[in-house]
């Protein structure tokens, strides 16, 4: 049976909040991008994209290219906000969705009558949500994941695209093969090289001959360009997270020691994130006390993976937890409330030499492993190499 699933991705999403706060930049060129000297571009709009301004290029670069580009610097909290906003209304209207980004969306539709009640359904939903928060968004709607994003991705901006199962194979014939999401610039250029630039012709191609070109990515690409895709719609579950904790071998009430516990924790906890290219946005510290008394405290935060930023707040909902009357036996944190995301976002925070070097301790830590290097704040002082009651 042939399955209904939707694609939904906010048009140019960091520029289009920027504009709710501010009409008077509309149909102007806008970057939302670090302005320090190494910041890259976030999101454009397009305007801008009509000079060949693209996200992920270097700010200098995009000022090139267009010198009258408003440069503004990112607002993670605006966005965070708008993104939780579009999820509520998307979780009242379907009750099985993947959050797939801060700005995209799958939604499986499967059982509806027929193909063309899920595309009034889909419409129905886009109409709701520009309502409801102003934002433009795209949808495209096909058999499975690929075919639909691919339709998204065709359509923008405000894209409404339906490509029917008999649709499939026309729709994905005449397309370069770099539409499909799975392909990046290295095996784009591999194919090129071996003549293969069309759709039609990859998946024309014998799948042992692809495999043999692709290593085990192959038969996926050819699977892809054939439009198969049985990847399920996997559930966005707030509650799914990461965790670290720390029981101490003797308790403590030295909260110097406690902190750098703390630290230690969020550091490694982020690195994960940042390897697994996630965010966070709910903080939650965990205290044991002596009596076995436990006792959590959480946060909602703005979508990030930043060390400094989840430290700070970290350290903070400790201060609010710790109530100073008796020894600790264990200390926790967890992040949970994930999505997909790229560290590039934490950019635009200004922290362009901040970010190098977490990208510098990051290919470190990658290489010896998470322990080996450690903020010195992590590090206790020399007298306190042990805990102390
Ligand atoms: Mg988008």
């Amino acid at each position: 049976m042939n399955r209904s699933v939707i694609h939904l991705d906010l048009d140019c999403f960091f520029v289009a909040c920027e504009l709710l706060r501010d009409s008077r930049l509309k149909g102007k060129p806008v970057i939302v991008g670090g302005k320090s000297g190494r910041g890259v571009v976030a999101s454009c709009s397009y305007e801008a994209r009509h000079f060949g301004v693209r996200s992920a290029m270097p700010i200098r670069y995009a000022l090139q290219r267009c010198p009258d580009a408003l440069v503004i610097r990112g607002d993670m909290d605006m966005y965070s906000n708008y993104s939780k906003l579009i999820t509520t209304i998307i979780r009242e209207q379907s009750p099985c969705f993947e959050k797939a980004s801060i700005d995209e969306f799958y939604i499986d539709l499967t059982g509806m009558d027929t193909f063309f009640t899920s595309y009034l359904w889909a419409r129905k939903l886009e109409e709701m949500i520009h309502r409801e928060s102003g934002l433009d968004i795209s949808f495209g709607l096909s058999i499975n994941k690929t075919v639909a994003k691919m339709a998204t991705n065709e359509g923008k901006p405000r894209a409404k695209l339906e490509v029917a199962p008999e649709e499939v194979r026309p729709f994905l014939d005449p397309l370069s093969v770099s539409k499909i999401p799975q392909i990046g610039k290295q095996t784009f250029r591999l194919l090129s090289r071996s003549g293969i630039r069309r759709i039609s012709t990859l998946a024309g191609m014998p799948v042992a001959f692809m495999e043999q070109l692709l290593g085990k990515n192959g038969r996926t690409i050819w699977e892809r360009a054939n439009g198969i895709d049985d990847r399920p719609i996997v559930p966005y579950n707030e509650k799914k997270s990461t965790s670290a904790e720390r029981t101490f071998s003797q308790d403590t009430i030295d909260i110097p020691y406690l902190r750098a516990q703390l630290l230690k924790l969020t550091v490694g906890l982020a690195f994960e994130l940042r390897q697994s290219r996630k965010l966070t946005s709910i903080v939650t510290v965990k205290l044991r006390y002596t009596n076995f008394d436990t006792h959590t405290k959480q946060r909602r935060i703005a979508y990030t993976a930043n060390d400094q930023q989840l430290i700070r707040i970290v350290h903070e909902l400790f201060d609010q937890l710790y109530e100073r009357r008796m020894l600790i036996r264990l200390v926790g944190v967890k992040f949970s409330g994930l999505v997909s995301g790229f560290v590039q976002m934490d950019l635009f925070e200004d922290t362009g030499h901040q970010t190098a070097l977490n990208n510098a301790l990051d290919e470190v830590r990658k290489k010896f492993g998470k322990g080996i290097i450690q903020r010195a704040a992590t590090l206790p002082a020399p007298d306190e190499q042990s805990p102390k009651h």
